[in-house]
């Protein structure tokens, strides 16, 4: 029997929780809706919590090994150390640490594979894309014309562009799915030792990121999952004890960036529509009036000629 493509990363997202999640919430319906985007029916994703990442980055290099991308030694010529996300680097752990003493806390970074990706409504070509059965939001290089909007347009300030070589690439973690269609999961959730990062559908991952507020009333920031609705929902999903802000996860609110755009470009164009229809009468004003001069100039010479012949 053949086995699709959505039902293969589907077993494997299963597959790739914590068989108690799985126990617990029995077989996942993955047709939920968050506020005013539909969800792709099956889509996966990452769940992080950071209250449990130790900052090993064992994450990072099996990315980096994952998408055989050499060493990032530009900032420390022995080590692999990049200090932020770029064009050799999808996956990067951070540690905000302030200087009052409060919590520190690690924070993953990577593509958050948006239910209403800002990336691929931007993108002229359709060269950012997000499939309609996973969600996954992928790059494709034969329909990017190197534009950057996408650099631009992403509110996680994501994607990030190859400045060198003659045939620059958009870089950005795409769920390791090349990975998952041989049906293996994402490199960093493979080696993760504490089970900060785990992959699976989102409908799993929601219900395992409740269960675990749930478990420790009063451990995690605001009692929620970043990602279940803002920016209209996202399929890499987070739990924090340390506000969302700080880790640099801008709180959006439940609509997404694309819809934001769009309620602001008709509201832009309803505020244009008045002084646009003034123009217009303005317009058929002056013809009316430059045609009745035109015809009294007209009658005038005409008077004028049959005086002269008389
Ligand atoms: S899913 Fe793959 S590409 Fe994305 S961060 Fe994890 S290892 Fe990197
Ligand atoms: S996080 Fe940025 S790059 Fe990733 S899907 Fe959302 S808008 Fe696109
Ligand atoms: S491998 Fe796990 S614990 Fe280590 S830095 Fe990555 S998410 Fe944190």
């Amino acid at each position: 029997m053949d086995i699709t493509r959505r039902e293969l990363i589907s077993t494997i997202a299963k597959t790739g929780v914590p068989a108690a999640v799985a126990v617990s919430i029995g077989a996942p319906s993955l047709h939920a809706e968050t506020e005013n985007i539909p969800v792709p029916s099956a889509a996966v994703g990452l769940l992080y919590d950071a209250s449990i990442c130790i900052g090993c980055k064992a994450c990072e290099s099996a990315c980096a090994e994952a998408n055989d991308t050499p060493p990032d030694t530009r900032g420390d010529a022995l080590h692999q150390a990049p200090n932020d996300l770029n064009d050799l680097t999808r996956n990067i752990i951070k540690l905000y640490k302030p200087e009052d003493g409060s919590p520190a806390s690690f924070v993953k970074r990577q593509c958050m594979h948006c239910l209403d990706p800002a990336c691929a409504a931007g993108c002229p070509f359709q060269a950012l894309h997000k499939d309609p059965e996973t969600g996954i939001v992928s790059w494709t290089a034969e329909e990017c014309i190197g534009c950057r909007y996408c650099t631009i347009t992403c509110p996680y300030h994501v994607p990030r562009f190859q400045w060198q070589g003659y045939n620059p690439r958009v870089t950005k973690c795409e769920l390791c799915s090349t990975r998952l269609e041989k049906g293996l999961r994402p490199g960093c959730t493979n080696v993760c030792p504490t089970g900060a990062v785990i992959f699976g559908p989102r409908t799993v991952l929601l219900e395992e990121a409740k269960q675990r507020i749930k478990k420790t009333p009063g451990k995690y920031y605001q009692e929620r999952v970043y990602g279940e609705f803002d920016n209209g929902g996202t399929q890499s999903i987070y739990l924090s004890r340390v506000a969302f802000g700080k880790l640099g996860l801008p709180e959006l609110g439940p609509e997404s960036v694309p819809a934001k755009t769009l309620r602001w470009q008709r509201r832009l164009y309803q505020y244009f529509a008045l002084p646009a229809l003034l123009y217009v009468g303005l317009v058929q004003v002056i013809r009316k009036s430059l045609k009745g001069h035109e015809q009294e100039a007209h009658e005038r010479e005409k008077e004028t000629g049959l005086r002269a012949q008389l």
